[in-house]
């Protein structure tokens, strides 16, 4: 969950106030150390049609979530590039 403060000087643009995790409500200190972003498109043939979700969880939370299916989730790891 984000929240937003209107920057001074400004009066349409918004500056990020702190990011939560929606599950939890775990305040992370750095935007992006330990904090995992969802944002989804879902379509049709769900009961979620045309909506956009937006929410962001912490490690615990997205790890009780996946551990929570039934089957796991394919893993592959990203190698990072110089
Ligand atoms: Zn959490």
């Amino acid at each position: 969950m984000r929240t937003y403060l209107k920057k001074r000087r400004s009066r349409v643009e918004l500056e990020l106030n702190e990011v939560l995790c929606n599950c939890c409500g775990h305040a992370f200190e750095c935007l992006d150390v330990g904090m995992i972003p969802f944002k989804m498109f879902l379509g049709y043939g769900t009961e979620f049609d045309l909506e956009e979700h937006d929410f962001d969880l912490c490690n615990n939370c997205y790890k009780t979530f996946i551990n929570s299916f039934l089957y796991r989730v394919d893993v592959r790891t990203i190698q990072e590039i110089e």
